[in-house]
């Protein structure tokens, strides 16, 4: 998996970020979709040593 060109938001799946978001917070979401991108971009440390 690469990265993709276009950011996802976690809080609404937009194609913005979350800092640029205008729909209320919703925090649950927020910290499973941060989950999930932590857990990813560890993989991607791992595989590809600089
Ligand atoms: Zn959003």
């Amino acid at each position: 998996m690469c990265f993709r060109a276009k950011p996802k938001c976690w809080n609404c799946d937009g194609e913005h970020m979350l800092l640029e978001c205008k729909l209320p917070r919703n925090q649950g979401k927020i910290s499973e979709n941060k989950k999930i991108f932590m857990a990813s971009s560890n993989q991607q440390q791992r595989s590809k040593p600089t």
